[in-house]
């Protein structure tokens, strides 16, 4: 099987790396709890981040971090907006919140219209704005620019979703230095190759950091997960080489499917391209035959196209095979 569906990095950490970090975790004690607030790792995403740990919070992966801004920071019946379409899980979340998501759509070819949105933000006045940057599952990325423009004059809190900053290499965090409502929401899920563990983390506020570490449960990160993070942190050069492989492994990707007649490819940001076929249904049947899974979506908009994450070279021409075999 070929697993191109969850935007996974495709390879786990290099055998040496690894076999070093399991003979370090022999010294855990398993009868004991883990640190509820993570210090070690929080200090390790701390010199990664360049901000001091108080402004940092751990997580069960980021997924969790989703839920507890939603929790600690939003009242039932309050609004968040999104753009549409985005990662599900802020719609899955604040369901769960009793909160409203307003959807602000993206333009044709996933286009942002940063004045359209701060219009729609005028109008709505939502108490929580959610900009996954880049942008899951359209790849697009929003420029520091843009994100500067829009924080400053909202007055809600800003949530930049930067899962695949990594790939990317834009990020807002110099927005927390003048505004105290944005929030930066990171993964080790995908440029760290760690998506099994479970650590995602946030920068804020101290205020803000203070209120989510007062609804998370506490001992929402492992032992074993904080151990490992910490010592994959330390080792930078490693993952540094794979995300260079994949951003190269990206643009190849992409210029070969762009050469495949029915296609259309969207330029990315991030560790997966979003592409919309002519001849959909034979290319999901051939995928499937040749047990390779990408991601396919209800939304109206995404119709007719497939995510797929960025593989190994062997299972990038895998697919370029199965997509060109199918014009
Ligand atoms: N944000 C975005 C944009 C994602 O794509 C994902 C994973 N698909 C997550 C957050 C959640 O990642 P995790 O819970 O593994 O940290």
């Amino acid at each position: 099987m070929i697993l191109l569906d969850a935007n996974e990095l495709p390879f786990d950490l290099p055998a040496g790396l690894k076999e070093e970090i399991i003979n370090e975790l022999r010294s855990i004690s398993w009868n004991r709890y883990p640190d509820i607030y993570s210090d070690k790792l929080r200090m390790a995403l701390g010199r990664y981040v360049n901000m001091g740990y108080g402004r940092i919070v751990a997580g069960n992966g980021s997924d969790e971090l989703i839920s507890l801004i939603l929790k600690a920071l939003l009242e039932y019946g309050d609004k968040a907006m999104t753009i549409e379409p985005t990662f599900s899980m802020y719609s899955f979340y604040a369901m769960q919140c009793g909160v409203e998501v307003v959807a602000f759509p993206l333009e044709e070819d996933f286009k942002l219209d940063i004045y359209r949105l701060k219009k729609a933000i005028r109008k709505e006045r939502p108490k929580l704005l959610i900009l996954c940057n880049p942008n899951n599952p359209t790849g697009q990325g929003i420029g520091l620019e843009e994100l500067k423009e829009l924080a400053s004059d909202f007055e809600g809190y800003l949530l930049l979703d930067e899962a695949y900053y990594e790939f990317y290499g834009v990020t807002g965090l110099e927005l927390l230095r003048d505004y105290d409502n944005v929030i930066i929401l990171r993964t080790l899920s995908k440029a760290f190759g760690l998506a099994g563990l479970r650590i995602g983390y946030m920068v804020a506020s101290k205020e803000i950091v203070d209120r989510i570490l007062a609804v998370k449960s506490p001992y929402n990160v492992n032992s074993l997960t904080q151990e490992v993070a910490v010592k994959v942190l330390e080792h930078m050069e490693a993952v540094q080489d794979r995300i260079g492989l994949i951003k190269s492994e990206r643009e190849r990707l992409y210029m070969r499917l762009c050469e495949i007649a029915g296609l259309k490819v969207y330029p990315s940001c991030a560790n997966f391209l979003l592409v919309k076929a002519l001849q959909i249904d034979g290319i999901k049947e051939e995928l499937a035959k040749q047990a390779i899974k990408t991601r396919y979506f209800d939304h109206p908009t995404l119709k007719d196209c497939i995510r797929i994450s960025i593989g190994s070279k062997e299972e990038n021409d895998r697919v370029i095979g199965v997509l060109g075999g199918q014009r």
